[in-house]
């Protein structure tokens, strides 16, 4: 986010900048949505809502776990919040004490280590790199077990890579979080945006076991291109979800009324959702295979292709740069923003949004290749 509130500013002073930072669909949020919250606030939903959500929306969640992954829950054990970023957060502080230990493999998200710290827990992170497509393996996973280890963060597809695990790749996951009593946080925020032959696996979904010590977040920012909305969704176990309702109701009460429905609007009306979803998909999916074949063409850059998200994370350690010099440098001398690997605890990379346009993207990469041109490697 600095970086991106750097390229903004940028841009604000007349800077022709290429931004590649910021997490969010350069789409805007689609009508049928924005529709139906403008007829909430006129039909006056504009008081405190329900702490846990509104009971339609939490209703068509559950309906659409069901639907989509033959995930059966009951409403209650959905809590809708300000952000998935905000459900990540709770669920974290729902079960995590102080003292315990929380396995994150790496490049991780940025915010989870430090909403493991805010809750007295210590990160424990499992390095993974781009021979293994950024995904860590069973073994892996045992060995960073202790006594004092209580949850596994997942986050398939990755924000910062990409990387979609598949069914197998999570079940042998499961295999091992059952076995050494393990919670799990899947943040399946990018869930809808999975390319080729990439599949979105609901972690809950791999089990009776699996589902009892699963807590699933997910949330319209990502699906709808609704980031400025703040709605998040999170799906536990009923006493965990009931947990999560109560940390909830004496920080945020509850998320924007008005808000929440055009969420069940996005829900509700599937046509339109489909239609709105495809559209951006092929968008991202074309920039993703174009911005992929183009980084591999710059000698000293190599990039996997990812299968999810809206990002790519290539590997320019052959730079003999660090990461943060080198996406400084980027910024200063080509007005090209990009973050930086070690922010999402991974050396050597940066990584690359390609929800902005296709025109951007061209203009970047051709940018990023004068870039590499000019230094050493
Ligand atoms: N989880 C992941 C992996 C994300 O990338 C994001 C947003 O960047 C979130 C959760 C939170 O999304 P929001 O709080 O905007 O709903």
């Amino acid at each position: 986010m600095a970086i991106d509130a750097k390229s903004k500013a940028l841009k604000a002073a007349g800077e022709d900048v290429c931004g590649f930072a910021a997490g969010e669909p350069d789409f805007d949020t689609p009508d049928f949505i924005k529709e139906a919250a403008m007829a909430a606030l006129r039909a006056g939903k504009t008081k405190y809502a329900p702490t846990p959500g509104i009971d339609e929306l939490r209703a068509a969640i559950a309906d659409r776990y069901m639907a989509e992954y033959g995930f059966k829950i009951a409403p209650t054990q959905t809590v809708v919040s300000p952000g998935g970023k905000f459900s990540c957060y709770l669920g974290i502080l729902a079960v995590v004490n102080p003292g315990d230990e929380v396995i994150i493999p790496a490049p991780y998200w940025v915010s989870y280590p430090d909403m493991v710290k805010l809750a007295g827990g210590t990160p424990i992170f499992v390095p993974t790199d781009d021979a293994t497509s950024f995904k860590i393996t069973p073994a892996q996973l045992e060995a960073a077990i202790t006594p004092k280890s209580k949850m596994l963060i997942l986050c398939s597809p990755s924000n910062p890579t990409g990387a979609v695990y598949t069914r197998a790749e999570l079940a042998a996951l499961a295999e091992v979080v059952v076995r050494r009593n393990l919670y799990v946080l899947s943040d399946e925020m990018y869930e809808h945006l999975v390319y080729d032959d990439g599949q979105a696996i609901c972690f809950a979904t791999l089990g009776s076991e699996v589902e009892q010590r699963t807590i699933t977040v997910s949330g319209f920012s990502k699906t709808f291109a609704m980031t400025g909305w703040r709605l998040g969704t999170l799906v536990a176990p009923a006493p965990i979800a009931k947990a999560v309702g109560d940390l909830q109701s004496q920080t945020s009460s509850n998320a924007t009324t008005f808000a929440q429905y055009g969420a069940l609007a996005a829900l509700r009306e599937k046509e339109k959702a489909r239609e709105a979803i495809a559209t951006m998909k092929v968008a991202f999916d074309r920039r993703r295979k174009f911005l992929h074949a183009e980084l591999n063409r710059i000698p000293g850059v190599s990039c996997l292709l990812a299968k999810g998200a809206f990002y790519l994370f290539p590997r320019i350690a052959s730079f003999g740069l660090k990461d943060h010099v080198f996406c400084a440098r980027l910024l200063e001398t080509m007005k090209v923003a990009a973050v930086p690997g070690s922010a999402f605890g991974a050396e050597g990379y940066m990584r690359l949004s390609y929800a902005t346009s296709d025109e951007i993207i061209k203009k970047g990469v051709e940018r990023l290749a004068v870039f590499c041109s000019t230094l050493p490697r």
